[in-house]
């Protein structure tokens, strides 16, 4: 690493001094907290239940405070990857409230990929530039416990050089109890066999009160950090999620992101943190429940990921924003409250999409490091371990509303429709 220049140093010490002339204004308690946050202070669960109370002066306090935490801990690149969604099957009789993507197998829709569509799918994806596919499903009941070791020989055997991110903890759980091996035997023999890495999904919110509410027999917190630690205690890396925005509230969300910096500081093994707000419009949570609501509204949303910034500082330098959840113009705010990733250009997305999601199934490269640009940041093409693997020019035309307008046009926009189109020399997505 390049020895900082005394001209960094200067710029660096006047944007402290100017977020410290900002804060001044902020209410004196929230004040103190991002005072000691910028001073090197680990911010406590108690003072991040706070934080997320903060409106006015003290929001834009705190979005500044992240932005500045943000910059200090990853610069001013901001990334994207391009990967491609395989959602296998969507049979799966768990019965978890929030999820309307689940069907039952006599269902007109069900679907169930057999191991060369999946196999196509991921040789396809590699062909239109990406470098990993993430591949999860429903808990299908006919499925063996072998069938996911073979669809990552499937596509390991079709395309050796991609990335393999699959399986969340709910289907390694299912699948290990159905090869009736231990955890660890069982996530062994995936990598074994081209396991990369795992979703860290199916979190939602570790709290027992609130898992017990969203579903009869979720896997329990407890089965997710033991599932998740023993990944990494094997060197298999894994992001972590959280799902808010429906009967939870600001303890859990403190507690949930907690817990998470607690497993960073003993195994190291998070890539990123991404928070997904709870999709509400066909999900039979909000249609059947009284009292759940319909996801995060906009502050909450920047709360989370600011607050996500300042409570992983040190541990986990990646916070994503969603723009599948939160729509590109959303996930571009997100970029100056704290979050350096806008996660996949993600082809085929159904989850969102079977729950209501509004917000398309693909957005092309171009689109990323347009929403990147205007954002103020240098756009970067990362590979799952954030790795660069490519820098951008910044557009001329990256203003917000040019890039609002444009993704307009583009979403939603399906692998089908999305043939190989050569741009500028590059093929996109
Ligand atoms: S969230 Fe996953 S495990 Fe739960 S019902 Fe939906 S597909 Fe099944």
């Amino acid at each position: 690493m390049n020895a900082p220049s005394v001209l960094n140093l200067n710029k660096s010490r006047s944007e402290r001094q100017n977020l410290i002339h900002q804060l001044s204004g902020v209410e004196e308690s929230i004040q103190a907290i991002l005072l000691s946050v910028i001073a090197g202070c680990e911010l406590s669960e108690t003072d991040a239940v706070k934080l997320f109370g903060a409106t006015g002066a003290e929001l834009d306090g705190l979005i500044a405070t992240a932005d500045y935490i943000r910059k200090q801990a990853v610069g001013n690149q901001a990334s994207f990857v391009i990967t491609r969604n395989i959602n296998f099957t969507n049979v799966c009789y768990m019965g978890c409230k929030f999820c309307g993507f689940a069907k039952r197998k006599e269902d007109a829709d069900a679907e169930l990929l057999s191991l060369d569509e999946i196999a196509d799918r991921a040789e396809e994806a590699w062909n239109r530039g990406a470098t990993e596919v993430c591949i999860q499903g429903g808990l299908h009941p006919n499925i063996p416990g072998t069938h996911y070791r073979d669809i990552l020989k499937a596509v390991k055997a079709r395309v050796p050089g991609i990335h393999i991110h699959a399986f969340s903890p709910f289907e390694i759980w299912f699948g290990a109890a159905k090869s009736k091996l231990s955890i660890a035997e069982f996530i062994q023999d995936l990598m074994d066999h081209g396991l990369d890495s795992m979703p860290g999904t199916a979190a939602e919110i570790l709290d027992v009160e609130i898992r017990q509410q969203l579903t009869r027999d979720k896997l329990t917190t407890e089965q997710w950090i033991e599932i998740i630690t023993t990944a990494h205690d094997l060197g298999l890396p894994t992001t972590a999620t959280i799902m808010y925005g429906h009967i939870d509230g600001p303890e859990h969300w403190a507690a949930h992101i907690n817990t998470i910096r607690g497993i960073q500081k003993q195994t190291g093994g998070f890539t990123e943190f991404v928070p997904l707000g709870f999709v509400h419009y066909e999900s039979p949570l909000y249609q059947n429940t009284p009292n759940v609501r319909p996801g995060p509204t906009v502050e909450e949303n920047i709360r989370m990921h600011a607050i996500a910034r300042l409570m992983l500082n040190g541990w986990i330098d990646n916070i994503q924003a969603s723009w599948v959840k939160l729509g590109p113009d959303y996930a571009q705010q997100m970029l100056q409250s704290g979050a350096n990733d806008l996660g996949g250009t993600l082809m085929n997305e159904s989850i969102s999409r079977s729950s209501g999601g509004k917000h398309g199934q693909e957005i092309v490269p171009e689109d990323m490091v347009r929403m990147i640009s205007a954002a103020g940041r240098e756009p970067v093409r990362r590979n799952t371990l954030y790795r660069v693997v490519e820098e951008y020019e910044q557009p001329v035309d990256a203003r917000i509303d040019s890039v609002i307008s444009h993704s307009e046009t583009l979403i939603p926009r399906s692998i089908n429709d999305a043939q190989l189109i050569a741009t500028s020399g590059r093929v996109a997505l």
